[in-house]
């Protein structure tokens, strides 16, 4: 479902093929990251960077985390890939921009969409040519430019580009969600419990908002944080569980929270007291 504008193919191609992509993509990222170094020193300040020797024990971990986590997303994906394809195929009619396409995809819920303007900004984008392979072809797919290159491509490197684009997408989004206008964006968003509710009993439903617990990409997937308990917790549906914390940033709900300080609830005041047969248990 994910990349079901690619085209049909059977369940071990799509899974051999998110393999086959994400190490390539890997291979990528692990190429940019020492050239790119010196360039990057100059974005450090907004998002962390690791050293070439530390990245790659993080590349090598998260590698076979990610292959897995692919798998599923792919072939639990694949179920719904058949019906779409049928409205997708062929229908240039379809006026739908790549950004609200992908907002809409399963697991995708929490990101909201970011503004074309903020996007055709290049001073938004800063830095991030470094950080995403096929940069430009993947600017060009997040914002509907037919190839001014006039290439055609292997399946495989479209699905690369595809990839790309979905990293580029959430290090704009991470971004965005910052600016007044993204927040305002994530405030409809919160209003209609999007993000879902606290499970503590005691935050009685409390809204949630999404956060990473990372700014580096693909450390670790995306929580949500209670403002009321102020603790995280991993996402209801496991398809928002796959998506990537650094999507959304460590900053995130607490800027928000600042910036709509009416919103914050009072802390929780009640806890759960564990009882055996009525009396409190003694804790030396
Ligand atoms: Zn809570």
């Amino acid at each position: 479902m994910m990349y079901s504008r690619g085209g049909g193919s059977s369940k071990s191609d799509v899974v051999d093929r998110r393999r086959i992509i994400n190490d390539a993509l890997d291979k990528q990222l692990e190429k940019l990251s020492p050239s790119t170094s010196r360039a990057k020193d100059k974005d450090r300040g907004r998002i962390a960077v690791p050293s070439s020797s530390t990245g790659k024990s993080q590349l090598d971990h998260r590698d076979s985390r990610n292959s897995s986590l692919s798998k599923n997303k792919a072939s639990e994906e694949e179920a719904e890939t058949d019906s779409e394809e049928s409205d997708v195929s062929g229908s240039d009619a379809d006026d739908t921009s790549w950004i609200s396409w992908f907002c809409k995809l399963r697991g995708n819920e929490f990101f909201c969409e970011v503004d074309d303007e903020y996007i055709q900004d290049d001073f938004n984008l800063c830095g991030l040519s470094s950080k995403v392979p096929c940069y430009d072809y993947a600017l060009d797919l997040i914002l509907d430019v037919e190839s001014s290159h006039g290439d055609t491509f292997a399946e495989e490197h479209n699905e690369l580009i595809e990839s790309a684009a979905e990293l580029l997408y959430g290090l704009i989004h991470v971004r965005y969600i910052l600016t007044s206008k993204g927040m305002a964006t994530m405030l409809e968003k919160y209003k209609n419990y999007e993000f879902g509710r606290c499970p503590r009993v005691y935050c009685c439903g409390q809204p949630c908002l999404p956060v990473g617990q990372s700014d580096i990409p693909r450390s670790s997937t995306v929580k949500i944080y209670c403002p009321k308990c102020e603790d995280i917790y991993y996402p209801r549906s496991k398809y928002q569980g796959n998506m990537d914390g650094a999507y959304f940033g460590t900053t995130f709900p607490h800027l928000f929270l600042m910036t709509y300080s009416h919103l914050k609830p009072q802390k929780a005041v009640q806890s759960y007291t564990p009882r055996v047969f009525g009396f409190k248990i003694h804790k030396p």
